[in-house]
């Protein structure tokens, strides 16, 4: 086992991450390690490096909530993971396991709550600790790289469609198509809902199109909420947004159906203005949904294991993340880039302190 490991750091924010080693740390009682395999970035780290939300992390720290790799090391007293199992160390990394929160299945709204990638470190290095309680338990079949953007990415997405309380054969609109929308329109479809995607970029809505979305709308060249109550005769029994950005929070309350139920998951800094007479009027439901809970983790990691819903992935080695942060500030990742620790491009571009083979043993 190395000592030292290669990790991209968050130093201050709004500033590049920078590649440092740091020790390999040692899990406690109670605590795993796991070595990664893949960690996916999604664009909550970007706003996590960015310091974006009220509640901040603390620089200096490791991103990365899409954490897939294998279990090489237990703290005392742990029995729920055994070393070479394949694990997934997502953004809810634990709760409390006691309020009334967690008693009733919300432990995703656990005031103790600590968070992968932000309050703890997390996925962008070569081994991170996870609580064995909390961590995804990868199913045989699903590799660790597919894997990777389901543990936030499609738990979300899967966890918000189910919130917005839609049934087979209504409307769902999911605004931006990118990690998590790319992810929720499979998810839809799959739940026997007609999808409207709606982005503002072609590429976006062509590429959600190939993945079964039965209506798109370029919220740019058209008004959403307009083209949408004229095809479904109303508006979106549900609607999800996704979309990084304010603008989408408003057309997407206006795209949903009397009735119906507006879910935000992405997460802008800042508000926007809620139209109370249309909201009060049409008994219009807009919800909050942040990730989900460890049962929906197994069930949307099941959805995958059946062919329903699979990750659009492009690998990079840990070394491009500042490039892959740009890209995604900028809209120009097509779905979801993951970072691969098994590519040996990484190897070539970090310090020469590790043995450049990987030899633990996979028995997930
Ligand atoms: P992403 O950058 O991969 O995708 C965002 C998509 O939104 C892109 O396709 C972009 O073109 C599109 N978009 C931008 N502006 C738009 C607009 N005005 N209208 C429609 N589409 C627009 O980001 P991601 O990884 O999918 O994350 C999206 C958001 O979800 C982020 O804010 C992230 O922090 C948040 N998030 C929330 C949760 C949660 O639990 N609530 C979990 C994960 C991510
Ligand atoms: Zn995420
Ligand atoms: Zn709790």
């Amino acid at each position: 086992m190395p000592t030292q490991m290669q990790a991209a750091v968050v130093t201050a924010f709004k500033t590049p991450l920078v590649l440092q080693e740091w020790d390999v740390p040692t899990p406690g009682p109670g605590q795993i390690l796991v070595k990664t395999e893949a960690c996916g970035v999604c664009h909550t780290d970007l706003h996590a490096a960015n310091g974006d939300w009220p509640l901040k992390p603390t620089p200096p720290f490791i991103p990365g909530h899409e954490a897939i790799g294998i279990v090489v090391g237990l703290g005392a007293g742990v029995t729920r993971v055994r070393e070479g199992d394949r694990v997934g160390v997502p953004w809810l990394y634990s709760a409390c396991g006691h309020c009334e929160y967690c008693l009733s299945a919300w432990e995703t709204v656990c005031d103790e709550a600590k968070f992968g990638g932000y309050t703890q470190n997390g996925g962008f290095a070569e081994y991170l600790l996870a609580d064995p309680d909390y961590v995804a338990h990868i199913p045989k079949g699903l590799g660790p790289k597919e894997a990777a953007p389901l543990i936030c990415a499609g738990i979300t997405t899967y966890k918000g469609i189910k919130e917005t309380e839609a049934r087979p054969g209504e409307w769902i609109a999911i605004s931006g198509c990118g990690g998590l929308g790319h992810l929720a329109i499979q998810y839809a479809k799959a739940m026997g809902l007609l999808v409207c995607a709606v982005d503002i970029e072609d590429g976006k809505l062509e590429h959600a199109k190939r993945l079964g979305a039965d209506l798109t709308i370029n919220a740019q060249t058209a008004d959403p909420a307009e083209v949408l109550k004229k095809t479904t005769g109303g508006g979106a029994h549900g609607v999800l947004i996704t979309a990084p950005s304010l603008p989408a929070f408003q057309q997407g309350v206006a795209m949903t159906r009397k009735r119906g139920t507006c879910v935000l998951v992405g997460l802008p800094p800042g508000g926007f203005p809620l139209d109370i007479f249309n909201l009060v009027a049409g008994a219009v439901t807009v919800r909050g949904s942040f990730v989900g809970t460890r049962q929906d983790m197994a069930e949307c990691l099941d959805f995958a294991v059946r062919g329903k819903v699979k990750a659009d992935i492009e690998l990079q080695p840990l070394s491009a993340i500042n490039t892959i942060f740009e890209r995604l500030e900028h809209g120009d990742v097509p779905s979801r880039v993951v970072l691969d620790f098994t590519d040996t491009r990484i190897e070539a571009t970090s310090a020469p302190t590790r043995d450049a083979v990987r030899t633990d043993p996979v028995t997930a």
